[in-house]
């Protein structure tokens, strides 16, 4: 008898799955349903395939939403990457920014090393580089002298008046000492105060140096 009563709801439970069929039916099936696990079984089966579309729905939205994270992976990416490049930025112009040291006397003195050596000694904090030119023969007031020329640049970073990244060493004084050439070969140093790297560079246009250059030794 039971079996048959079987047959009967699995005829009708896909209906009742459903929700078609009249609440007798439907009372029926469900006091048979709480007797018999086969056919709870079976409704559990019919209930998992109607649940397969709402499931695939869903993973379309995660497959979207793993997209979306991708995408805003990108993005995030791409910000490091800007971020990155605008602290580079920052950071070549705070340490290799350099811009000439303006001249001082206390600041930077020619002295004469060993008897016949001369040396720049420079007595600020710190420098980022000195350029100096090796001794060239000019007619000054009419007379043929030999002259260098010489400046030192600073950075933010390194400046003559404080250092932003702190020394722990103490300073070695050989550091901010640049030999420039033997007494006898030189007559006059000039300093540069404006930026003077592309006719150090190009080494071609000497004579507007001297107009705007700062005699700091004569011999
Ligand atoms: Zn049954």
């Amino acid at each position: 008898m039971k079996e048959i009563n079987c047959n009967i709801i699995k005829d009708i439970l896909p209906l009742y799955v459903d929700g078609v069929v009249s609440d007798d039916t439907k009372e029926m099936v469900e006091e048979h349903l709480a007797n018999c696990e086969e056919c709870k079984k079976e409704v559990g089966l019919m209930k998992q395939e109607l649940n397969i579309p709402a499931e695939k729905e869903a993973s379309f939205i995660k497959d979207f939403k793993k997209k979306w994270r991708n995408k805003k992976i990108i993005i995030s990416g791409l910000s490091i990457i800007l971020t990155g490049l605008i602290l580079l930025g920052v950071f070549s112009f705070v340490f290799h920014y350099d811009r000439v040291v303006p001249y001082a006397e206390a600041l930077i003195k020619i002295e004469i090393q060993d008897d016949d050596m001369l040396v720049s000694h420079y007595y600020g904090v710190d420098y980022y580089s000195i350029s100096a030119t090796h001794p060239q023969t000019f007619k000054i007031d009419g007379k043929e002298k030999k002259v260098i020329f010489l400046y030192y640049t600073e950075t933010i970073a390194n400046s003559h008046s404080k250092k932003l990244i702190g020394n722990k060493k103490p300073r070695d004084e050989r550091d901010f000492i640049f030999t420039l050439d033997k007494k006898k070969n030189v007559d006059v140093i000039y300093y540069v105060e404006f930026d003077a790297k592309e006719i150090f560079d190009n080494g071609n246009d000497w004579s507007t140096l001297l107009e705007d250059a700062v005699l700091i030794w004569e011999k």
